[in-house]
């Protein structure tokens, strides 16, 4: 049975080839998204392994946070950028779960997370979400949080209205745009909590910094950050 299983699962690769996302090549058995060597060539930043992490500057003189970690560094026209287009364009949920357990089995490796109590992923306007089908943050959210083995919530933290797509934009108006978007329920399931925040890629900081402003307006709540990707 396990033979002709195995034999059914090749023929079917063969007509129905699964290909890296990043070269397009097909997989491998065992590769799943990325072949080995592009899995391999990923940007990533290592800034978990060092000592003085340079992302703690990101938010310094804005919001306090307790650590930033970012996996991958979003450049323009590199490999990141389009991994982050089909996470959010593509139906790119699964990818992104992958991503997010991937990095997240790395952190434990080098990093005590034993003090975080929640995932919380950046909410998207419904609206946006009933669009797109899902929310990308979240399905990293699934990733980390089943690689670090932490649950996550995603009824805490809502968005209440509505912004346009906001890359054109200065921080200035980005900051007015967003400041005010996020809202707070059920601030009892979090007092006193350390979050840990999650958000695809970090850019300016806005999004991020309005949401951790609101999480940290609840009595003794402390504040991570975990993307995938970030600018540099
Ligand atoms: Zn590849």
């Amino acid at each position: 049975m396990k033979k002709i299983l195995h034999l059914l699962e090749n023929i079917l690769a063969f007509f129905y080839p699964h290909i890296c996302v990043s070269c397009l090549r097909a997989l491998k058995q065992k590769e799943q998204f990325f072949c080995l060597k592009c899995l391999h060539q990923l940007p990533e930043t290592h800034y978990h392994e060092l000592e003085h992490n340079p992302l703690i500057y990101n938010f310094m003189g804005r919001v306090n946070v307790e650590n930033i970690y970012s996996f991958l560094f979003y450049r323009k026209g590199n490999s990141v950028q389009s991994i982050l287009h089909q996470i959010k364009y593509k139906g790119g949920k699964e990818l992104a779960s992958f991503l997010g357990s991937y990095y997240g089995k790395q952190l434990i490796d080098h990093q005590n997370l034993e003090d975080i109590d929640f995932l919380i992923p950046i909410p998207l306007h419904k609206k946006k979400e009933k669009k797109r089908g899902y929310n990308q943050s979240e399905w990293l959210v699934k990733g980390f949080s089943e690689a670090i083995n932490k649950p996550y919530l995603n009824t805490v933290l809502i968005r209440k209205e509505f912004t346009e797509t906001q890359t054109k934009k200065g921080r200035f108006n980005r900051w007015e745009n967003v400041k005010d978007v996020f809202e707070v329920i059920q601030p009892e399931q979090i007092k006193n909590k350390h979050i840990l925040i999650c958000d695809d890629v970090l850019t300016t900081g806005a999004t991020l910094e309005a949401a951790i402003v609101k999480l940290k307006e609840v009595e003794g709540v402390r504040v991570s950050v975990i993307t995938l990707a970030v600018a540099g």
